[in-house]
Formats: C-alpha cells, structure tokens, sequence
C-alpha cells in the first residue's frame, strides 16, 4: 500500500553533518521526499511525540538531546514506507543495530541515535499532521515510478 511516514533527523544527525548521508539512502531506495523542512523542537511538541517515554526516568535526556540544535522533519512514500524506512533505521540503541541499517552504521547510543521513524500507521498519520500542515505535503508522483515499482507492487491509479 502506498504510504507516507515521518522521519525526524535528531541533532545527532544535524551537528554530525550526516543528514546528506542519511536522505541519500532514502532517495537511492526509491522513496519519494513530500514534505520537508527545518525546526526547534519545543518541549510541548516533544511531550506529545515522545507521550508513550514521559514517565521514564531517561526523559529528561529525550528533552536535552532533542532540543540540542535544530531538527530536520520529512515526508517519505512509497509502497510499504513505513516498515521499509524502520527496517532501514535498525534497532533503538546503535549498539545493538544491524550493521547496514542507519543506526548500525552511524550510531553507537541509544539516545543518540541521528532519526526517528514512525512505527506505525496510526502513528505516521499523527505525527505527519503534529508537524506539518496539509499545505506543506506535496503528494508527488515522481516520473521514474514505473521504474521503481511494477505493476504488482503499486497499480497504476
Ligand atoms: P524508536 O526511536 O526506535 O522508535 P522508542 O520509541 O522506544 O524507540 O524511543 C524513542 C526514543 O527515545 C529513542 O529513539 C531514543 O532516542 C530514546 N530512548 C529510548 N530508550 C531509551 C533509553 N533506555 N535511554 C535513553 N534514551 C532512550
């Protein structure tokens, strides 16, 4: 199914300087950029994104490590976006993370772990409207899709 998840780049990402590194991955899959743009993440924002960790002992570091610098925030689709950009992401802490994953290539924290991904379509859908606007998604269908899919894959709308 075409979907459409959200990605934040984490200020690991950010003053690390990996976030070329990182969104060319994405473009070499074949996901498609429909929404992208850069921002501080404010506590409020943080405490409703990260609602399921408030109560956790380690929250405060949430806070600390994400409000560090700004944050880039990005649409992605694609057929089954969500789960193909959490498979590319690996596990929580970049220790334990598959090498070739994002984290398993890049991070060695559990907090310091350059993007988070949605997990979920329920979660997707929430977090894309909890930092865009419908008039910042541009649900594009880029030229190269018959090269990327077939027919089986995605049929032609
Ligand atoms: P994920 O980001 O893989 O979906 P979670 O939703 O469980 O994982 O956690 C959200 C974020 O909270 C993680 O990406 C990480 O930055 C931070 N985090 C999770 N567990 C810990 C922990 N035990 N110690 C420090 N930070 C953590």
């Amino acid at each position: 199914m075409m979907e459409q998840t959200l990605i934040i780049f984490k200020p690991s990402a950010i003053e690390r300087a990996l976030v070329g590194k990182i969104l060319s991955r994405f473009e070499q899959k074949g996901l498609t950029i429909t929404g992208m743009k850069m921002m501080k993440l404010s506590e409020e924002l943080l405490r409703q994104h990260y609602a399921h960790l408030v109560d956790r002992d380690f929250f405060p570091l949430i806070l600390a490590s994400m409000t560090a610098s700004p944050v880039i925030v990005m649409v992605l689709k694609g057929v089954d976006a969500i789960s193909v950009v959490r498979t590319m992401t690996g596990a929580t802490n970049g220790r334990q993370a598959a090498a070739g994953t994002i984290r398993g290539d890049f991070a060695v924290s559990n907090q310091e772990n350059i993007i988070h991904a949605s997990s979920s379509p329920e979660d997707a859908e929430a977090e894309i409207k909890r930092f865009f606007s419908p008039d910042e998604i541009f649900d594009r269908t880029p030229i190269l899709t018959p090269f990327i899919y077939c027919e089986q894959d995605y049929p032609k709308p």
